[in-house]
């Protein structure tokens, strides 16, 4: 529950900031590929299939067991997959929330209701959380349709490759792309209404990355002896996470932005710390080990 006599603290600007900076860095980056690509002649410029991490992920069964790549997809997925694979078992799912073009694109719809002063559609909090698992899903259906055709199945309906190609300006072709519009239109239109629904909900990239961010070093941790309850770091989350819940770390689903630790008007409540949660596991293996050589030691003394 909001507390009203608790105001926000100033707030600091650094790391929104930043995270802005890097995230037009690198949808520019992707549009001026994008153009370079629907603009050379040949196809002497990287595709948007071959600048995808998530392409990484789905031709590495291929090239483990036969040693070849699906077509379309190079060298660079992998590279660009194992970096981002190395930056979520460092911080989690934050490629989504500084890096990913099309995370930054939800972040301007959003941003775009709030201008046109519409109200956000808020799912039910038990709806949610079903449609949540909807991303390992789709993660868990490309990765089979991928196996058995041998292809980039997903590309025929991914919106992110159907928005950031461009295909659909310099080369429409409603009678044979029209799934891939359709799928991208209602994407859009839910992510203008629900922030990041996509990413939420159906992102099976954010779904790994969740998947992946429960070994990371990095994770942001709410002290609750010294939380308030105020709950003013849960209206900024751009995932709708129930910050002031956390206990004690935010779960996987968090991208990183920072918007709560900038929100939160205590400075030690809400803190990024070296935590991963299998130091835990490690530290409870390593008392019961020890009660155990205790209690082994007693009875025999
Ligand atoms: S969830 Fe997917 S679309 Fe959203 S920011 Fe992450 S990788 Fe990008
Ligand atoms: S929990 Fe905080 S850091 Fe994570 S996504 Fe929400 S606002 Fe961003």
């Amino acid at each position: 529950m909001r507390n009203p006599n608790i105001k926000p603290r100033h707030r600091r600007h650094w790391s929104n900031i930043t995270r802005r900076i890097f995230q037009w860095g690198f949808l520019i980056l992707i549009l001026t590929a994008a153009i370079r690509h629907n603009l050379a002649a040949e196809s002497s410029s990287a595709s948007i299939d071959a600048l995808c991490p998530f392409g990484g992920l789905e031709t590495l069964w291929r090239m483990l067991v036969e040693g070849r790549y699906i077509p379309k997809t190079h060298p660079s997925n992998l590279v660009l997959g194992l970096g981002v694979l190395l930056g979520a078992l460092l911080s989690g799912a934050a490629f989504c929330g500084w890096i990913c073009p099309f995370g930054s694109l939800m972040d301007g719809l959003t941003w775009l209701r709030k201008r046109f002063k519409l109200p956000e559609v808020r799912v039910p909090e038990a709806v949610d959380r079903w449609l949540r698992y909807g991303r390992y899903l789709v993660l868990a259906l490309i990765l089979l349709k991928t196996i058995e055709t041998v292809k980039l199945w997903f590309s025929s309906y991914d919106p992110y490759r159907t928005i950031f190609s461009l295909e659909w300006l310099f080369a429409f072709n409603f009678a044979e792309h029209w799934p891939a519009y359709l799928v991208a239109l209602v994407v859009l239109l839910a992510s203008f209404w629900v922030p990041r629904a996509w990413c939420k909900y159906a992102c099976p990239l954010g779904g790994a990355l969740s998947l992946v961010g429960h070994l990371s070093l990095l994770r942001i941790q709410r002290d609750a002896a010294d939380c308030k309850g105020c709950a003013l770091c849960e209206t900024p989350c751009p995932v709708g996470i129930r910050v002031a819940a956390a206990a004690p770390r935010i779960n996987t689903n968090c991208i990183g932005c920072l918007e709560c630790v900038e929100a939160c008007p205590r400075h030690a409540s809400l803190q990024v710390r070296l935590s991963p949660s299998w130091w835990d596991g490690l530290r409870s293996l390593a008392r019961r080990m020890r009660r155990a050589q205790t209690g082994s030691g007693e009875v025999l003394s």
